[in-house]
Protein backbone atom coordinates (compact mmCIF):
# COMPACT_ATOMS: atom_id res chain seq x y z
CA UNK A 1 0.00 0.00 0.00
CA UNK A 2 1.23 3.65 -0.80
CA UNK A 3 1.90 5.71 2.35
CA UNK A 4 -1.02 8.14 3.45
CA UNK A 5 -0.02 11.74 3.85
CA UNK A 6 -2.08 14.56 4.90
CA UNK A 7 -1.12 17.95 3.93
CA UNK A 8 -2.79 21.02 6.29
CA UNK A 9 -3.09 24.04 4.07
CA UNK A 10 -3.42 24.71 0.76
CA UNK A 11 -1.36 28.02 0.20
CA UNK A 12 1.27 27.64 -2.41
CA UNK A 13 3.52 25.72 -0.24
CA UNK A 14 1.61 23.07 0.82
CA UNK A 15 0.51 22.57 -2.67
CA UNK A 16 3.16 22.09 -4.09
CA UNK A 17 4.52 19.43 -1.31
CA UNK A 18 1.13 17.67 -2.28
CA UNK A 19 1.72 17.31 -5.64
CA UNK A 20 5.35 16.49 -5.58
CA UNK A 21 4.38 13.77 -3.17
CA UNK A 22 1.35 12.65 -5.37
CA UNK A 23 3.70 12.26 -8.18
CA UNK A 24 6.23 9.76 -6.14
CA UNK A 25 3.33 7.98 -5.75
CA UNK A 26 2.71 8.53 -2.40
CA UNK A 27 -1.62 9.24 -1.03
CA UNK A 28 -2.34 12.60 -0.40
CA UNK A 29 -5.27 14.26 1.29
CA UNK A 30 -4.90 18.18 1.44
CA UNK A 31 -6.97 19.60 4.28
CA UNK A 32 -8.09 22.98 4.06
CA UNK A 33 -10.00 25.81 5.88
CA UNK A 34 -11.03 28.47 3.53
CA UNK A 35 -13.56 27.46 0.18
CA UNK A 36 -10.94 27.85 -2.30
CA UNK A 37 -6.66 27.16 -2.40
CA UNK A 38 -3.94 29.79 -2.54
CA UNK A 39 -3.60 31.15 1.54
CA UNK A 40 -1.82 34.82 1.42
CA UNK A 41 -1.63 33.89 -2.32
CA UNK A 42 -5.02 34.97 -3.09
CA UNK A 43 -7.58 36.93 -5.26
CA UNK A 44 -11.14 38.08 -4.09
CA UNK A 45 -13.61 39.50 -6.46
CA UNK A 46 -16.60 42.10 -6.39
CA UNK A 47 -18.71 44.13 -8.84
CA UNK A 48 -16.25 41.88 -11.46
CA UNK A 49 -13.26 43.69 -10.21
CA UNK A 50 -10.58 41.61 -8.65
CA UNK A 51 -8.39 42.16 -5.62
CA UNK A 52 -5.23 40.58 -5.26
CA UNK A 53 -5.67 40.58 -1.40
CA UNK A 54 -2.64 39.04 -0.67
CA UNK A 55 0.95 38.26 -3.07
CA UNK A 56 0.53 40.70 -5.85
CA UNK A 57 2.64 40.30 -7.97
CA UNK A 58 6.17 37.92 -9.27
CA UNK A 59 9.17 38.31 -10.47
CA UNK A 60 10.35 36.62 -14.14
CA UNK A 61 12.73 34.81 -12.11
CA UNK A 62 10.68 32.68 -10.46
CA UNK A 63 11.60 30.01 -11.77
CA UNK A 64 9.56 27.46 -9.50
CA UNK A 65 6.18 28.65 -10.27
CA UNK A 66 6.75 29.89 -14.01
CA UNK A 67 8.01 26.18 -14.66
CA UNK A 68 4.71 24.87 -12.71
CA UNK A 69 2.69 27.25 -15.24
CA UNK A 70 4.19 25.35 -18.37
CA UNK A 71 3.47 21.94 -16.34
CA UNK A 72 0.24 22.49 -15.76
CA UNK A 73 -1.07 24.01 -18.91
CA UNK A 74 -1.35 27.31 -17.80
CA UNK A 75 2.00 29.59 -19.44
CA UNK A 76 -0.10 31.57 -21.21
CA UNK A 77 -1.41 32.89 -17.96
CA UNK A 78 2.40 33.83 -16.69
CA UNK A 79 2.36 37.48 -18.30
CA UNK A 80 4.26 40.52 -17.57
CA UNK A 81 2.53 43.53 -16.41
CA UNK A 82 1.34 46.14 -18.68
CA UNK A 83 4.52 48.66 -18.86
CA UNK A 84 3.60 50.68 -15.68
CA UNK A 85 5.90 53.35 -13.80
CA UNK A 86 7.54 52.88 -10.36
CA UNK A 87 8.06 55.78 -8.13
CA UNK A 88 9.29 56.27 -4.58
CA UNK A 89 7.34 59.04 -2.15
CA UNK A 90 9.39 61.50 -0.92
CA UNK A 91 8.80 65.28 0.54
CA UNK A 92 5.68 65.06 -0.84
CA UNK A 93 6.50 64.40 -4.50
CA UNK A 94 6.26 61.35 -6.21
CA UNK A 95 9.65 60.17 -7.52
CA UNK A 96 10.30 57.64 -10.62
CA UNK A 97 12.03 54.79 -9.94
CA UNK A 98 12.38 51.26 -11.69
CA UNK A 99 12.16 48.29 -9.65
CA UNK A 100 16.32 47.40 -9.22
CA UNK A 101 19.31 49.32 -7.64
CA UNK A 102 17.64 52.75 -8.96
CA UNK A 103 15.11 52.47 -6.07
CA UNK A 104 17.72 52.37 -3.58
CA UNK A 105 19.24 55.80 -5.13
CA UNK A 106 15.79 57.43 -4.52
CA UNK A 107 16.32 57.21 -1.01
CA UNK A 108 19.55 58.59 -1.04
CA UNK A 109 17.64 62.35 -0.95
CA UNK A 110 17.97 63.04 2.56
CA UNK A 111 21.14 61.79 3.35
CA UNK A 112 24.37 63.13 3.78
CA UNK A 113 26.89 63.68 0.59
CA UNK A 114 29.64 61.47 1.92
CA UNK A 115 27.30 58.45 3.59
CA UNK A 116 25.82 58.42 0.13
CA UNK A 117 29.20 58.09 -1.50
CA UNK A 118 29.75 55.24 0.87
CA UNK A 119 26.75 53.54 0.85
CA UNK A 120 26.55 53.18 -2.89
CA UNK A 121 30.19 51.66 -2.72
CA UNK A 122 28.87 49.10 -0.26
CA UNK A 123 25.80 47.99 -1.82
CA UNK A 124 27.89 47.95 -5.29
CA UNK A 125 30.07 46.01 -3.58
CA UNK A 126 27.88 43.92 -1.50
CA UNK A 127 25.79 43.07 -5.08
CA UNK A 128 28.46 42.20 -6.87
CA UNK A 129 30.40 39.70 -4.17
CA UNK A 130 29.56 35.54 -5.27
CA UNK A 131 26.80 34.22 -2.73
CA UNK A 132 26.41 30.69 -2.68
CA UNK A 133 22.92 30.96 -2.20
CA UNK A 134 19.65 32.45 -2.99
CA UNK A 135 17.24 34.91 -1.48
CA UNK A 136 14.39 32.15 -1.91
CA UNK A 137 16.22 29.65 0.51
CA UNK A 138 17.91 31.75 3.20
CA UNK A 139 19.45 28.76 4.60
CA UNK A 140 22.07 28.66 2.09
CA UNK A 141 23.71 31.96 3.52
CA UNK A 142 23.51 31.53 6.94
CA UNK A 143 27.07 32.50 6.66
CA UNK A 144 26.55 35.70 5.90
CA UNK A 145 23.71 36.20 9.17
CA UNK A 146 26.10 38.23 11.05
CA UNK A 147 24.41 41.06 12.64
CA UNK A 148 21.01 42.73 10.92
CA UNK A 149 20.52 44.72 7.77
CA UNK A 150 20.20 48.13 9.90
CA UNK A 151 22.96 47.85 12.48
CA UNK A 152 25.56 46.55 9.59
CA UNK A 153 24.96 49.99 7.64
CA UNK A 154 24.98 51.64 10.74
CA UNK A 155 28.37 50.83 11.18
CA UNK A 156 29.69 51.51 7.66
CA UNK A 157 27.88 54.23 6.31
CA UNK A 158 25.72 56.05 9.50
CA UNK A 159 22.19 56.63 10.88
CA UNK A 160 20.71 58.49 7.84
CA UNK A 161 21.91 55.87 5.61
CA UNK A 162 20.30 53.27 7.98
CA UNK A 163 17.25 55.34 8.61
CA UNK A 164 16.29 56.82 5.31
CA UNK A 165 17.96 53.89 2.68
CA UNK A 166 18.16 50.88 4.33
CA UNK A 167 14.56 50.72 6.77
CA UNK A 168 12.85 52.43 4.00
CA UNK A 169 13.63 49.50 1.28
CA UNK A 170 13.01 46.92 3.94
CA UNK A 171 9.64 47.85 4.50
CA UNK A 172 8.18 48.56 1.16
CA UNK A 173 8.85 44.60 0.49
CA UNK A 174 8.40 43.49 4.35
CA UNK A 175 6.33 45.81 5.85
CA UNK A 176 8.62 46.27 9.02
CA UNK A 177 11.49 47.67 9.50
CA UNK A 178 15.72 46.92 8.78
CA UNK A 179 16.51 46.00 12.52
CA UNK A 180 14.81 43.23 12.09
CA UNK A 181 15.96 41.87 8.92
CA UNK A 182 19.40 39.77 8.44
CA UNK A 183 22.12 41.22 6.44
CA UNK A 184 21.82 37.72 4.27
CA UNK A 185 18.19 38.59 3.47
CA UNK A 186 19.14 41.93 2.82
CA UNK A 187 22.82 40.70 0.03
CA UNK A 188 20.76 37.79 -0.97
CA UNK A 189 18.09 40.19 -2.15
CA UNK A 190 20.01 42.97 -3.66
CA UNK A 191 21.87 40.38 -5.51
CA UNK A 192 18.63 38.86 -6.74
CA UNK A 193 18.09 42.31 -8.37
CA UNK A 194 21.39 43.58 -9.61
CA UNK A 195 22.32 40.10 -10.89
CA UNK A 196 19.42 39.45 -12.32
CA UNK A 197 18.54 42.49 -13.07
CA UNK A 198 17.22 41.63 -16.75
CA UNK A 199 14.45 38.43 -14.95
CA UNK A 200 13.77 41.03 -11.98
CA UNK A 201 10.93 42.26 -14.27
CA UNK A 202 7.17 42.10 -12.63
CA UNK A 203 4.85 39.27 -13.51
CA UNK A 204 1.28 38.31 -12.61
CA UNK A 205 -0.94 35.07 -13.17
CA UNK A 206 -3.69 36.67 -15.93
CA UNK A 207 -7.02 36.71 -13.58
CA UNK A 208 -5.32 37.10 -10.17
CA UNK A 209 -2.55 35.69 -7.99
CA UNK A 210 -4.85 32.33 -6.98
CA UNK A 211 -4.11 30.84 -10.55
CA UNK A 212 -0.98 28.67 -9.81
CA UNK A 213 -3.02 27.52 -6.48
CA UNK A 214 -6.31 26.46 -8.38
CA UNK A 215 -4.49 24.49 -11.07
CA UNK A 216 -2.63 22.11 -8.67
CA UNK A 217 -5.45 22.06 -6.53
CA UNK A 218 -7.22 20.87 -9.31
CA UNK A 219 -4.50 17.91 -9.81
CA UNK A 220 -4.84 16.84 -6.07
CA UNK A 221 -7.41 15.47 -3.78
CA UNK A 222 -7.91 18.76 -1.56
CA UNK A 223 -11.10 18.71 1.21
CA UNK A 224 -12.21 22.82 0.73
CA UNK A 225 -13.90 24.32 4.17
CA UNK A 226 -12.39 21.68 5.93
CA UNK A 227 -10.45 23.09 9.42
CA UNK A 228 -7.92 21.05 10.94
CA UNK A 229 -8.03 21.57 14.56
CA UNK A 230 -6.18 18.82 16.02
CA UNK A 231 -2.99 16.91 15.24
CA UNK A 232 -1.89 14.10 17.47
CA UNK A 233 0.99 11.43 16.90
CA UNK A 234 0.83 8.09 17.18
CA UNK A 235 3.92 5.38 17.00
CA UNK A 236 3.08 4.45 13.58
CA UNK A 237 1.48 7.77 12.28
CA UNK A 238 -0.63 10.31 12.96
CA UNK A 239 -3.65 11.42 13.84
CA UNK A 240 -5.97 14.74 11.86
CA UNK A 241 -9.01 15.64 13.53
CA UNK A 242 -10.65 18.06 11.10
CA UNK A 243 -14.31 19.21 10.38
CA UNK A 244 -15.11 15.69 8.65
CA UNK A 245 -13.95 13.83 11.81
CA UNK A 246 -10.55 11.74 12.78
CA UNK A 247 -8.27 10.33 10.12
CA UNK A 248 -5.05 8.14 10.09
CA UNK A 249 -2.16 8.97 7.86
CA UNK A 250 1.25 7.82 7.78
CA UNK A 251 2.69 11.18 7.92
CA UNK A 252 1.34 14.80 8.47
CA UNK A 253 2.91 17.83 6.30
CA UNK A 254 1.64 21.06 8.23
CA UNK A 255 1.69 23.96 5.43
CA UNK A 256 -0.20 26.33 7.43
CA UNK A 257 1.50 29.50 9.20
CA UNK A 258 3.50 28.94 12.20
CA UNK A 259 0.98 29.80 14.12
CA UNK A 260 -1.35 27.40 13.55
CA UNK A 261 1.00 24.96 13.11
CA UNK A 262 1.94 25.71 16.96
CA UNK A 263 -1.56 25.70 17.92
CA UNK A 264 -2.56 22.19 16.32
CA UNK A 265 -0.06 19.97 17.02
CA UNK A 266 -1.43 18.98 20.49
CA UNK A 267 2.17 16.49 21.50
CA UNK A 268 5.04 18.62 19.46
CA UNK A 269 8.44 17.36 20.44
CA UNK A 270 10.99 19.62 21.92
CA UNK A 271 12.93 21.02 19.20
CA UNK A 272 8.89 21.28 17.02
CA UNK A 273 7.62 23.51 20.21
CA UNK A 274 10.76 25.45 21.02
CA UNK A 275 11.33 26.37 17.38
CA UNK A 276 8.00 26.70 16.82
CA UNK A 277 7.46 29.65 19.23
CA UNK A 278 10.47 31.57 17.97
CA UNK A 279 8.94 32.58 14.58
CA UNK A 280 7.46 35.86 14.24
CA UNK A 281 5.43 37.61 11.40
CA UNK A 282 4.59 41.14 10.37
CA UNK A 283 1.15 41.96 10.02
CA UNK A 284 -0.16 44.07 7.34
CA UNK A 285 -3.97 45.08 6.09
CA UNK A 286 -4.33 44.99 2.04
CA UNK A 287 -6.52 47.99 1.63
CA UNK A 288 -8.69 48.55 -2.04
CA UNK A 289 -10.22 51.37 -3.94
CA UNK A 290 -11.83 52.15 -6.96
CA UNK A 291 -10.49 55.48 -8.71
CA UNK A 292 -11.21 56.63 -11.79
CA UNK A 293 -8.68 55.65 -14.09
CA UNK A 294 -7.33 58.64 -16.27
CA UNK A 295 -6.39 59.80 -13.21
CA UNK A 296 -3.42 57.12 -12.40
CA UNK A 297 -2.82 56.17 -15.91
CA UNK A 298 1.07 57.16 -14.90
CA UNK A 299 1.65 54.88 -12.07
CA UNK A 300 1.99 51.38 -11.19
CA UNK A 301 4.14 51.05 -8.12
CA UNK A 302 4.48 54.29 -5.10
CA UNK A 303 6.79 53.35 -2.45
CA UNK A 304 6.16 55.52 0.52
CA UNK A 305 9.20 55.29 3.32
CA UNK A 306 8.20 54.40 7.05
CA UNK A 307 10.06 58.42 7.91
CA UNK A 308 7.14 59.97 5.36
CA UNK A 309 4.06 59.05 7.11
CA UNK A 310 4.56 55.55 8.85
CA UNK A 311 0.99 54.56 7.41
CA UNK A 312 1.01 53.27 3.41
CA UNK A 313 4.55 51.64 2.37
CA UNK A 314 3.63 50.69 -0.66
CA UNK A 315 0.52 51.19 -3.46
CA UNK A 316 -0.46 50.52 -6.47
CA UNK A 317 -2.33 51.01 -9.58
CA UNK A 318 -4.02 47.84 -10.71
CA UNK A 319 -4.69 48.86 -13.83
CA UNK A 320 -1.36 47.24 -16.06
CA UNK A 321 -2.85 43.61 -14.70
CA UNK A 322 -5.66 44.24 -17.64
CA UNK A 323 -9.28 44.09 -17.98
CA UNK A 324 -9.98 42.48 -14.93
CA UNK A 325 -8.38 44.96 -12.66
CA UNK A 326 -10.58 48.03 -14.58
CA UNK A 327 -13.92 48.42 -15.95
CA UNK A 328 -16.51 51.21 -16.63
CA UNK A 329 -13.56 53.78 -15.94
CA UNK A 330 -12.32 52.45 -13.05
CA UNK A 331 -9.72 51.30 -11.91
CA UNK A 332 -8.35 49.25 -8.69
CA UNK A 333 -5.93 50.63 -6.47
CA UNK A 334 -3.92 49.13 -3.64
CA UNK A 335 -2.29 50.12 -0.29
CA UNK A 336 -0.45 47.77 2.28
CA UNK A 337 0.26 49.05 5.45
CA UNK A 338 3.50 49.72 7.39
CA UNK A 339 3.01 46.74 10.09
CA UNK A 340 3.28 48.86 12.75
CA UNK A 341 0.24 50.91 11.53
CA UNK A 342 -1.55 48.11 10.49
CA UNK A 343 -1.38 47.15 14.21
CA UNK A 344 -2.66 49.67 15.39
CA UNK A 345 -6.05 50.16 13.62
CA UNK A 346 -5.89 46.00 13.06
CA UNK A 347 -9.34 46.07 15.48
CA UNK A 348 -10.32 49.02 13.87
CA UNK A 349 -14.17 48.56 11.68
CA UNK A 350 -13.93 48.26 7.87
CA UNK A 351 -15.42 51.50 7.66
CA UNK A 352 -12.89 53.03 9.38
CA UNK A 353 -9.87 51.35 8.11
CA UNK A 354 -11.79 52.31 4.55
CA UNK A 355 -11.53 56.36 5.84
CA UNK A 356 -7.96 56.75 7.45
CA UNK A 357 -6.51 54.71 4.43
CA UNK A 358 -8.67 56.92 2.05
CA UNK A 359 -7.10 60.17 3.67
CA UNK A 360 -3.57 58.49 3.87
CA UNK A 361 -3.74 57.53 0.09
CA UNK A 362 -4.77 61.02 -1.00
CA UNK A 363 -1.72 63.42 0.83
CA UNK A 364 0.98 61.03 -0.59
CA UNK A 365 -1.07 60.18 -3.83
CA UNK A 366 -0.77 63.49 -6.16
CA UNK A 367 -3.62 62.07 -8.88
CA UNK A 368 -6.09 61.70 -5.95
CA UNK A 369 -5.42 65.12 -3.68
CA UNK A 370 -8.53 66.41 -5.25
CA UNK A 371 -10.43 63.55 -6.17
CA UNK A 372 -13.45 63.44 -3.87
CA UNK A 373 -15.11 59.77 -5.69
CA UNK A 374 -12.74 57.17 -4.39
CA UNK A 375 -14.64 54.21 -3.52
CA UNK A 376 -13.95 51.46 -0.81
CA UNK A 377 -13.59 48.39 -2.72
CA UNK A 378 -12.05 45.49 -0.73
CA UNK A 379 -9.62 45.31 2.70
CA UNK A 380 -7.88 42.29 4.20
CA UNK A 381 -6.53 41.91 7.54
CA UNK A 382 -3.30 39.73 7.43
CA UNK A 383 -2.24 38.78 10.97
CA UNK A 384 0.65 36.47 9.93
CA UNK A 385 1.72 38.42 6.62
CA UNK A 386 5.72 37.85 6.02
CA UNK A 387 7.73 35.99 8.74
CA UNK A 388 10.47 38.12 10.31
CA UNK A 389 13.51 36.69 9.08
CA UNK A 390 15.60 38.48 11.76
CA UNK A 391 19.75 37.84 12.63
CA UNK A 392 19.82 34.67 14.47
CA UNK A 393 16.96 33.14 13.32
CA UNK A 394 18.13 31.77 9.85
CA UNK A 395 20.40 29.33 12.03
CA UNK A 396 17.16 28.35 14.08
CA UNK A 397 15.36 27.46 11.10
CA UNK A 398 19.11 25.30 10.03
CA UNK A 399 19.24 23.87 13.08
CA UNK A 400 15.23 22.57 13.06
CA UNK A 401 15.77 21.33 9.79
CA UNK A 402 18.71 19.05 10.42
CA UNK A 403 17.11 17.95 13.80
CA UNK A 404 13.54 18.61 13.60
CA UNK A 405 12.02 18.31 10.80
CA UNK A 406 9.86 15.11 10.51
CA UNK A 407 10.46 13.80 14.20
CA UNK A 408 7.28 11.51 14.69
CA UNK A 409 6.65 11.82 11.19
CA UNK A 410 5.36 15.45 11.18
CA UNK A 411 6.52 18.15 8.96
CA UNK A 412 6.64 21.98 8.66
CA UNK A 413 6.21 23.53 5.53
CA UNK A 414 6.08 27.22 4.77
CA UNK A 415 7.57 30.51 4.03
CA UNK A 416 8.75 30.59 7.52
CA UNK A 417 11.27 28.09 6.89
CA UNK A 418 13.91 30.59 4.97
CA UNK A 419 11.92 30.47 1.93
CA UNK A 420 10.26 33.69 1.37
CA UNK A 421 7.25 35.12 -0.89
CA UNK A 422 5.45 32.51 -3.05
CA UNK A 423 8.57 31.66 -4.68
CA UNK A 424 10.78 30.40 -1.53
CA UNK A 425 7.65 29.06 -0.43
CA UNK A 426 7.01 26.67 -3.49
CA UNK A 427 10.65 25.57 -3.39
CA UNK A 428 10.38 24.91 0.34
CA UNK A 429 7.04 22.97 -0.27
CA UNK A 430 9.51 20.79 -3.26
CA UNK A 431 12.23 19.95 -0.40
CA UNK A 432 9.61 19.03 1.96
CA UNK A 433 8.33 16.89 -0.16
CA UNK A 434 12.11 15.22 -0.97
CA UNK A 435 12.40 15.17 2.84
CA UNK A 436 8.96 13.27 3.58
CA UNK A 437 9.63 11.21 1.26
CA UNK A 438 13.47 9.89 1.82
CA UNK A 439 12.04 9.62 5.30
CA UNK A 440 8.87 7.46 4.88
CA UNK A 441 10.66 5.62 2.47
CA UNK A 442 13.28 4.12 5.20
CA UNK A 443 9.86 3.29 7.30
CA UNK A 444 8.59 -0.28 8.02
CA UNK A 445 5.20 -0.86 6.23
CA UNK A 446 2.39 -3.49 7.18
C1 LIG B 1 -0.11 41.36 1.81
C2 LIG B 1 0.94 40.42 1.27
C3 LIG B 1 1.65 40.79 0.13
C4 LIG B 1 2.60 39.91 -0.41
N1 LIG B 1 3.23 40.25 -1.56
C5 LIG B 1 3.97 39.32 -2.20
C6 LIG B 1 4.40 39.55 -3.53
O1 LIG B 1 4.08 40.58 -4.13
N2 LIG B 1 5.13 38.57 -4.14
C7 LIG B 1 5.43 37.40 -3.53
O2 LIG B 1 6.06 36.53 -4.15
N3 LIG B 1 5.03 37.14 -2.26
C8 LIG B 1 4.29 38.07 -1.59
N4 LIG B 1 3.80 37.81 -0.34
C9 LIG B 1 4.26 36.60 0.38
C10 LIG B 1 3.54 35.32 -0.08
O3 LIG B 1 2.17 35.57 -0.26
C11 LIG B 1 3.72 34.22 0.96
O4 LIG B 1 5.08 34.10 1.27
C12 LIG B 1 3.23 32.84 0.48
O5 LIG B 1 2.01 32.94 -0.20
C13 LIG B 1 3.12 31.92 1.68
O6 LIG B 1 2.63 30.65 1.28
P1 LIG B 1 2.48 29.48 2.36
O7 LIG B 1 1.99 28.30 1.65
O8 LIG B 1 3.74 29.36 3.14
O9 LIG B 1 1.40 30.00 3.43
P2 LIG B 1 -0.13 30.43 3.25
O10 LIG B 1 -0.35 31.05 1.94
O11 LIG B 1 -0.45 31.25 4.45
O12 LIG B 1 -0.93 29.06 3.29
C14 LIG B 1 -1.42 28.47 4.48
C15 LIG B 1 -2.77 27.83 4.19
O13 LIG B 1 -3.19 27.10 5.35
C16 LIG B 1 -4.58 27.27 5.52
N5 LIG B 1 -4.91 26.96 6.91
C17 LIG B 1 -4.62 27.68 8.01
N6 LIG B 1 -5.08 27.06 9.11
C18 LIG B 1 -5.64 25.91 8.71
C19 LIG B 1 -6.28 24.84 9.40
N7 LIG B 1 -6.39 24.81 10.72
N8 LIG B 1 -6.79 23.82 8.67
C20 LIG B 1 -6.68 23.80 7.32
N9 LIG B 1 -6.09 24.80 6.63
C21 LIG B 1 -5.56 25.84 7.31
C22 LIG B 1 -4.78 28.74 5.15
O14 LIG B 1 -6.14 29.04 4.88
C23 LIG B 1 -3.87 28.85 3.93
O15 LIG B 1 -4.56 28.52 2.75
C24 LIG B 1 2.86 38.67 0.23
C25 LIG B 1 2.14 38.32 1.39
C26 LIG B 1 1.18 39.18 1.90
C27 LIG B 1 0.39 38.77 3.10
Amino acid sequence: MPPKVAVVGAGISGLVCAYQLQKKGIEVTVFEKDALPGGRMSCLEKKGLCFDAGANFFVDNYKTLKGYCCELGIEHKWQPLKSGKIYGFSEGRIHQLSLSLNALIFYLKPVPFLQRLKLIYLLYTLAKTPIKGSFYNLTELTSLDQTNAYDYVLEHVGKEAADHVIDSFTSTYQFHGAKDISLAAMIALLHEMVTHNSEFAAYQTIGGMRQIPIALAEKLHCLFSCEVNEVRTLPNGVIVKSSRGEEQFDAVVLAATANTSREILKDPTAKQREFLSQVRYAPTIMVSFLVPEELMKAIYLVMVPFIEGGKICIYSSEGVKGEHFQRDGLVVVNAALHSAYAEEIFADSDEIIFGKVRDEIKRICPYLQDCDCIQDHLLIRWQTAMPIFSHGYLREVESFLKDGQGERSVFLCGDYLNSPWTEGSARCGERVAEALYSLQMQLPRP
